[in-house]
């Protein structure tokens, strides 16, 4: 394989290494249980874990889960799914809100250092003395409150003795400090409300910048990695470190992954979700790892993609071709090839018997190292692709048409000989006469055809649904873009059709992936395809047509 050079949190890790400050690394990924997981996940997963398994060392799967109203236990359990299905493992399940009796432990203390106060201003008087970014501040009227009064109020808060809203705790650090997120930050609110995991033992809740780095320090995380809008905390991130005298994990920023054509936010996919704009967080159309793989991506290929858009320290817009190539790529070494006609015509093989049968062996791959093939019943009606026929064709038409010889895939040479037509000029069917021995292999299979086409044996067709996704946005920058993301949904970006398949797709299972000849590549839906009436998804075409 190609020397990738490092990235800049590599170099960080290495020189870590070398000078001797961590023997092993350490790393975690902390999902707030509010959402599914998306393509910026899986983004900040391939970098975390990726990291422990290049360097030695491990990585905790923490599930951020401070805030009690939006988390939900559905999306605990498809997080770990979606990280085992990527191919990665976590060392430890941890919950932040495990850590509640620690956390609130570590605001005691910071009370009797004098750091911390209990302040009874509202939201908005607090909001108004922050001060702005180019004035200062003003100390609340509560900030010189005695050690001992804190304690007893901070208590109180603890024992429920206080409405939501009445009182918080905040660090005592400096007003006039440049940093905003300086001038005496949250660290616990009132919330009477029940915790998917605690229930209704706590009725304050730690803010995110008094749980999330504290957590870091109780499991040891060498290297906590998170998107570049955190570079502004990392000044508190090491304040509470270093005033708790606690183990000292450093927090190092990247930029988030966004993408064309489609959005990263859980809040926003939650939208479209409540909206119906797309029918669940697991529609194929959806950025989540869950549609994703509903759709048909494959792991490697979300991995290759993660590698090939690298970690930078600025924020990028990367092109959706991108990972679609990564997935074309492999998909065509490992899909099975298939032959699906959409838009039938018949095709009468007029020098074969009535009760013509054969079963001819189809390669299922020739990309696969060891060929394989599958059983294909052919006879003397079959459909073929109604746009693989022209009666009157230009020369340059290397497809069926009167007096020209084509191949049929896996099958014989035919030559065109005439078309029947109702009265309206409808085609009611085309007649060919098959070269004997021009089977791949045959004495006639060297004559020169131009063209090969895909057929289904009309005997044995099954009619399935098939579902053409596209991309879910018109706009490539929707950020940028005027108006909202409403304005810009795809109106094609599900097309169901119906088609008629081979009969060995009979046999597809949600996790085979396959090629429909000429079509694209596809796999069976995992929730919607039954025995009696097949679904196939279509993953991804198997061409850019999108390309400029
Ligand atoms: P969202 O804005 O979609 O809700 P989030 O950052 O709030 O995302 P978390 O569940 O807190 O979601 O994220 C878990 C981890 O994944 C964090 O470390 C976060 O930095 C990272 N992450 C989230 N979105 C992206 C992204 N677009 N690119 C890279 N990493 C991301
Ligand atoms: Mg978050
Ligand atoms: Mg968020």
């Amino acid at each position: 394989a190609e020397e990738k050079s490092l990235n800049f949190i590599e170099e960080i890790v290495e020189e870590d290494l070398k000078s001797g400050k961590y023997k092993e690394i350490m790393t975690r990924f902390p999902p707030e249980p509010n959402g599914y997981l998306h393509m910026g996940h899986a983004k900040s997963i391939c970098l975390n874990f990726g990291l422990a398994e290049k360097y030695g060392g491990a990585t905790n799967l923490r599930f951020d889960d401070t805030n009690p109203v939006k988390e939900d236990v559905e999306y605990v359990d498809s997080i770990k799914q979606d990280v085992q299905w990527l191919g990665f493992q976590w060392k430890n399940e941890y919950y932040a809100s495990d850590y509640f009796d620690t956390l609130y432990g570590y605001a005691v203390k910071l009370i009797k250092k004098g750091l911390a106060y209990v302040d009874d201003s509202t939201a908005e008087q607090i909001a108004a003395g922050k001060g702005t970014p180019t004035t200062p501040g003003t100390d609340s009227p509560y900030r010189n409150r005695t050690i001992e009064e804190n304690l007893q109020l901070f208590e109180e808060m603890k024992a429920g003795k206080y409405k939501d809203g009445e009182k918080v705790l905040r660090a005592k650090i400096d007003m006039a400090a440049i940093n905003m997120h300086m001038r005496d930050p949250l660290m616990y609110r009132i919330k009477h409300a029940h915790h998917h995991r605690t229930g209704d033992a706590w009725c304050i809740y730690p803010m995110y910048d008094f749980a999330h780095g504290q957590s870091d320090s109780i499991e040891e995380i060498t290297h906590s990695v998170c998107t570049l809008e955190f570079i502004p905390h990392r000044e508190l991130y090491n304040w509470f470190i270093e005033k708790l005298d606690i183990f000292p994990s450093h927090q190092y920023e990247f930029a988030r992954l966004n993408m064309t054509y489609t959005m990263m936010s859980k809040r926003k996919l939650l939208q479209l979700v409540n909206e119906k704009v797309v029918d669940g967080w697991d529609d194929p159309r959806m950025p989540t790892i869950s549609a994703m793989r509903r759709r048909g991506f494959t792991p490697e290929s979300i991995r290759e993609f993660c590698s090939r858009i690298g970690i930078a320290k600025r924020d990028n817009l990367i092109d959706l071709g991108l990972l679609e190539f990564c997935v074309r790529e492999h998909l065509n070494r490992i899909a099975e090839r298939r032959m699906v006609v959409f838009d039938p015509i018949k095709v009468v093989l007029t020098n074969l018997p009535e009760d013509y049968s054969e079963i001819l062996d189809g390669e299922n791959n020739p990309e696969a190292e060891v060929e394989t093939f599958r059983k294909i019943p052919f006879s003397r009606e079959i459909y073929i692709e109604r746009e693989d026929f022209m009666e009157n064709a230009p020369s340059k038409y290397f497809r069926m048409t009167p007096g020209k010889m084509v191949r049929l895939k896996s099958a014989y040479i035919v030559q065109c000989d005439s078309v029947d037509k109702d009265e309206d000029g409808n085609i009611l069917q085309v007649n060919c006469s098959i070269i004997p021995d021009s089977k791949s292999g045959g004495e006639n299979a060297g004559i020169k055809v131009k063209g090969t086409i895909h057929w289904v044996n009309v005997k044995d067709a099954v009619k399935a649904e098939i579902r053409l996704y596209d991309r879910l946005f018109t706009e490539a920058n929707l950020d940028e873009a005027e108006g909202d993301f409403h304005d810009y949904i795809n109106p094609e970006s599900l097309i169901v059709k119906e088609a008629y398949i081979e009969p060995a797709l009979k046999e597809a299972a949600s996790k085979d992936h396959y090629q429909f000849i000429r079509t694209g590549y596809f796999i069976l839906d995992s929730k919607d395809s039954t025995p009696e009436k097949l679904v196939f998804n279509r993953t991804v075409t198997l061409k850019d047509s999108w390309a400029k």
